[in-house]
Order: structure tokens, then C-alpha cells, then sequence
């Protein structure tokens, strides 16, 4: 739907624009702010004459978010609205049974709450707009986000958000917005002010925005970037006919590439199973393993590149925490990062990896008051603690280096015993968070071939081979088993999810990675 404002400087102006835009335009925009003089019921009445099927918008814009520098519309004294005198306005525009009136979140919950009331009270029809406008930049995406649901809050029936675009880029995360919104089944109108802005305005309703805004041939705009209504009608009519955008792309806000930092990275599959996941989630990127030595540098290239996301992998998880400009709670209370999200040039460090085995041992078993063995006392045996912890679960420490081992129990403040009295331990289930029984040692195991029958349940944190010497002992004595490949599978969702949003296709990454790994195997 195309809407024009109407911002005329008087009545009479602003009878002839309604007249002239009601043939092209869906809807029109009473911009009462603007309107020096204008008489609302008369320029309803006019509206309803000229089209049956146009819809009215009534606007009292607040100058803080109207003026905009370089904009052809100023706010004068003359136009100036008290808020009392809004309101009233606004109420009358509901009397006269408008579509829709429009106000600023900055109004305040009262106010909003004083014209829901009033809605309700008229029986009307007209739905509420809660809008936001920045008339010199576009904020993060992440703080987007926050306005959208500040406004959703109000109990808007539409929530319409406005930035200024700055620069291309502003254009995607307004777009990402509105994905996000559809994501959410929240209608809302969204696009960017300013000359950088108009790619938002052309793509807007494409991407599943409620209205885009033009202006009539040869009038003032009501904001920066502004395309006429008949330019407007005819790229909509060309994405009709040549193709149709059935679902929103995927809400990325910069950068399409991904990457893996590490050393050694050459065999992981996390390349394959990210690009899997990417290509079917149909988001445009690709993502590259890359060998790292130097935690600063790989921090400098992701900036300087534009680099969306990064998974970090060892030895790096610790030191790239100092090139960070923000830690999540959990990373940094594990001490080690294995995401990276870049947020228009803000790295932010996450830790997707004790989420990956909570996520996978939830599926299996009942955390809270049972009793875990962990073998281990290093990144993964710490991310496996605070997990279980954190799900109300007791974890038990066990390990070949007993300084190592007492330090990790000392934290989580748990019980600790060396390796060797491992068979003097009870617990319900048994995890290996060390690299014993990795490929190429397929044949060893942390523990003796006795050990499992301990335990009901047997995790392995390893994924290749996907049963290991420690499973295959386990499976022996009756114990239910599962591998690594959980854990890979669900952290590597959780990666995805923090770089585009959306839920990742577990499934088919568990499947991808599976059967690259029995390929491998036979
Ligand atoms: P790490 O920090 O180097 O810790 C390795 C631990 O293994 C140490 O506690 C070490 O014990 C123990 N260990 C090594 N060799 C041993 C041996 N021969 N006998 C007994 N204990 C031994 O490694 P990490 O980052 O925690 O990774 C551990 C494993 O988790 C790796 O195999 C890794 O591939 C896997 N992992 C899997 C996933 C997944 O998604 N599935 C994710 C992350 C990691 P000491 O303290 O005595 O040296």
C-alpha cells in the first residue's frame, strides 16, 4: 500500500493535493502538524469523496521528530501543537472515524492508554500507529529491536519506526527489521528517511512493510528520500510482474560471511555444515574455515572485512576475549568465547558451547538433582559445570591432573577425585569432556571398559569417530549413549541463531554432518 502525506502549508492547499493523490495512492497522511489552519472534519469528508477506497491517517508529528536537517517541510511557531490540543485532535479524528491516527511512543504510555480508551469507548474502528522516528542516524538493529518492542508494548495495533539512513547499510537493518517483525506476526512500517534512505522506501513493502510513503509529483516531501507516488506504483508494479518475494529474506544486517578461526581447522565440518545450514535457511553467505595464529589480527580482519559472525575454536577461545568491545554473561563467566557476532562493526564474544550440551543432554535426560561425572578440567569440562549448574544438576570433577582438576571443582564448588579412583565414584551419568578416543586413538578410552556400567547414561563430547572406544563400552554394559555429534550440532545452531536471527535446520545439519562422518568412518 502507497501513502501520501499530505503536509501542505494550508486548507485549501492540502483540499486540492487529497483531490489530486486520491486516484494513485491507497491511503493518505493527514499531516495536521503541517496543516496551518486545516479543518480535520473537512479534510476527512474530502478524503472519503474523492476515493471510497483510500484510507486516513491522521498525524500531529512532535517537531523533535519531524525537522530534519535538509528536509523540505519546517515546523513553524504558527503550527506548533500544545499536547492537549493533540490529543483532542486526535480523539476527534476517531469521532470522524479516520483508519488510522498516529502517535509518537515518546507521547508516553498514558496517552496512548487515554486514546485505546477512548477507541474503545466509541466502539470505533480506527486502529492506533505507535510511531518512532530518528531524524539523523539509524541506531543498531539490536536497538531497533528494543524501540519495536517498546512500541508493541503500548498495545499498538501498528508499530511504524523511521531512522534516518546515514549510509547504505542502514537501509538492511530497517529491512531486517521488518523481517524480524513478520518473524514475530507484528504488522509494522518501517523504512529510512534521507537520500540514502530511499532503497529502504522502493524495498519496503516487498519485504512485508504495512505502507511505504511517497509524495505527489512536484510537492514538497514530508521527509527526506521521498519518491513520488506514480515512481512508487510502477516498481511495485515491475516486482509484480517479474518476481515475487513470497517470505521475507533473512534478516543479516551487514555482511554475508562467516568464518571458523583456529588452529587446526582443516578437517572441522563446520564449514559444511554451516554453508548446509545457510543454504537451506536461503541466507546469502558462505562460510570459510581459516588457520589463526594471531587472536588480534583475525579480530582487525573481521572488522575490516565486514565479517558477520565468527566461530572461534582452540586455541583461541580465551584470547580473542581481549579484542572484544562486549562479553555476553555466559562467556565471560566461562572465560572462553567460541561466537562471534559483528554488530555494524561491534564485536560482540559468545559462548554457544555448554548451550550445545545442555541442549543435547536435556533432550536425553532430566538435569535438575541428578549427578554428573565430568571427566576433563579444561574449556569443555568447565562449559559442562556451569551448565549443569546452572540447570540444577551436581556436577562431579574428575581428573588426570589433580591441581587442574581441585581449581575447576573449586569454582563450581564441587566434589573433585584424581582419574585413578574414578571406580570409587556414583553419579547417574557419565560425560567425557577430554580428547581421549578422538580420531585418529580410536581404540582408547578416558576409563577402564568396566567404568560405564556405573552409570545410566554415557556422553562422549568427541564426534569423530561418532561412537567412541568410551560408547561402545558403555552401549556394552546396557548404558543409554550419545555422542558428540549432539553437542556439535546444537551449538552450531545456537552460532547461526545468533548471526541471522532465525532458528537454524537442526535436523538437516544433524544428518549433513552424520553422514559426512560414517562416509569417513567405512
Ligand atoms: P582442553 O581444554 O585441552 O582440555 C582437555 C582435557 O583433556 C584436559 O583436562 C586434559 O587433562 C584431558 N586429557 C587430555 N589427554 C588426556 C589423557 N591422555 N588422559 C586423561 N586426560 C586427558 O580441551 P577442550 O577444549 O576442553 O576439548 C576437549 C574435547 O572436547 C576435545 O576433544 C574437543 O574436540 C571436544 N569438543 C567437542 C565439542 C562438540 O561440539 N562436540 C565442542 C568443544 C570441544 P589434564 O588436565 O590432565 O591435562
Amino acid at each position: 500500500m502507497i501513502c501520501v502525506s499530505i503536509t501542505e502549508a494550508t486548507h485549501q492547499e492540502a483540499l486540492q493535493a487529497i483531490e489530486r493523490c486520491a486516484p494513485a495512492a491507497d491511503a493518505i497522511e493527514l499531516r495536521m502538524d503541517l496543516i496551518a489552519g486545516g479543518d480535520l472534519p473537512q479534510l476527512v469528508a474530502a478524503a472519503r469523496c474523492a476515493s471510497n477506497r483510500i484510507k486516513v491517517i491522521v498525524t500531529c508529528r512532535r517537531k523533535e521528530e519531524s525537522l530534519i536537517p535538509g528536509a523540505g517541510v519546517p515546523v513553524t511557531k504558527k503550527n506548533e501543537m500544545t499536547k492537549i490540543a493533540k490529543m483532542k485532535l486526535l480523539k476527534q479524528a476517531v469521532a470522524w472515524g479516520v483508519d488510522f491516527i498516529d502517535i509518537e511512543l515518546a507521547a508516553g504510555e498514558k496517552a496512548i492508554a487515554q486514546l485505546q480508551s477512548f477507541c474503545r469507548k466509541q466502539k470505533s474502528l480506527t486502529r492506533i500507529i505507535v510511531s518512532w522516528h530518528d531524524t539523523s542516524k539509524t541506531p543498531s538493529l539490536t536497538k531497533l529491536k528494543e524501540i519495536f518492542w517498546s512500541c508493541v508494548k503500548t498495545g499498538a495495533d501498528l508499530v511504524k519506526i523511521v531512522p534516518y539512513a546515514c549510509r547504505m547499510s542502514d537501509n538492511l537493518k530497517v529491512l531486517s527489521l521488518i523481517a524480524y517483525a513478520k518473524a514475530q506476526n507484528r504488522d509494522i512500517i518501517a523504512m529510512c528517511m534521507g537520500e540514502e534512505g530511499k532503497i529502504s522506501r522502493v524495498m519496503a513493502s516487498q519485504w512485508g512493510s504495512h505502507l511505504g510513503f511517497a509524495v505527489l509529483p512536484g510537492v514538497k516531501q514530508s521527509a527526506p528520500g521521498q519518491l513520488t507516488v506514480q515512481i512508487m506504483k510502477q516498481i511495485e508494479q515491475l516486482m509484480k510482474g517479474s518476481f515475487h518475494i513470497a517470505r521475507p529474506v533473512p534478516a543479516i544486517s551487514d555482511a554475508l560471511t562467516f568464518v571458523l578461526l583456529g588452529n587446526p581447522v582443516r578437517h572441522s565440518l563446520s564449514p559444511l555444515m554451516h554453508n548446509t545450514a545457510l543454504a537451506a535457511m536461503k541466507v546469502e553467505g558462505h562460510y570459510s574455515a581459516f588457520c589463526v595464529s594471531d587472536a588480534g589480527a583475525a579480530m582487525a580482519g573481521i572488522r575490516g572485512m565486514n565479517i558477520r559472525g565468527a566461530s572461534v575454536t582452540i586455541p583461541l577461545k580465551t584470547e580473542v576475549m581481549e579484542y572484544l568491545d562486549e562479553i555476553d554473561a555466559d562467556a565471560l563467566a566461562l572465560g572462553a568465547v567460541n561466537t562471534i557476532v559483528n554488530d555494524s562493526g561491534k564485536l560482540i564474544g559468545y559462548n554457544t558451547d555448554w548451550l550445545g550440551l545442555m541442549q543435547a543432554l536435556k533432550n536425553k535426560i532430566s538435569l535438575s538433582g541428578k549427578t554428573f561425572v565430568i571427566i576433563g578440567a579444561g574449556g569443555t569440562a568447565r562449559a559442562a559445570a556451569y551448565g549443569i549448574k546452572k540447570e540444577g544438576g551436581q556436577p562431579i570433577i574428575v581428573n588426570r591432573n589433580q591441581e587442574k582438576g581441585k581449581a575447576l571443582a573449586a569454582q563450581f564448588d564441587c566434589p573433585f577425585y584424581p582419574l585413578a579412583d574414578i571406580g570409587k565414584v556414583q553419579a547417574d551419568a557419565l560425560i567425557n569432556a577430554t580428547s581421549v578416543g578422538m580420531y585418529p586413538q580410536i581404540h582408547r578410552s578416558p576409563v577402564d571398559a568396566v567404568i560405564p556400567a556405573n552409570y545410566q547414561v554415557v556422553v562422549d563430547v568427541i564426534y569423530n569417530p561418532l561412537k567412541t572406544k568410551l560408547l561402545r563400552d558403555a552401549e556394552a554394559k546396557g548404558c543409554r549413549i550419545f555422542s558428540g555429534l549432539e553437542m556439535f550440532v546444537h551449538q552450531g545452531a545456537e552460532q547461526l541463531k545468533l548471526w541471522t536471527g532465525r532458528e537454524a535446520p537442526l535436523a538437516l545439519m544433524k544428518k549433513t554432518v552424520r553422514e559426512r562422518l560414517e562416509k569417513f568412518e567405512s
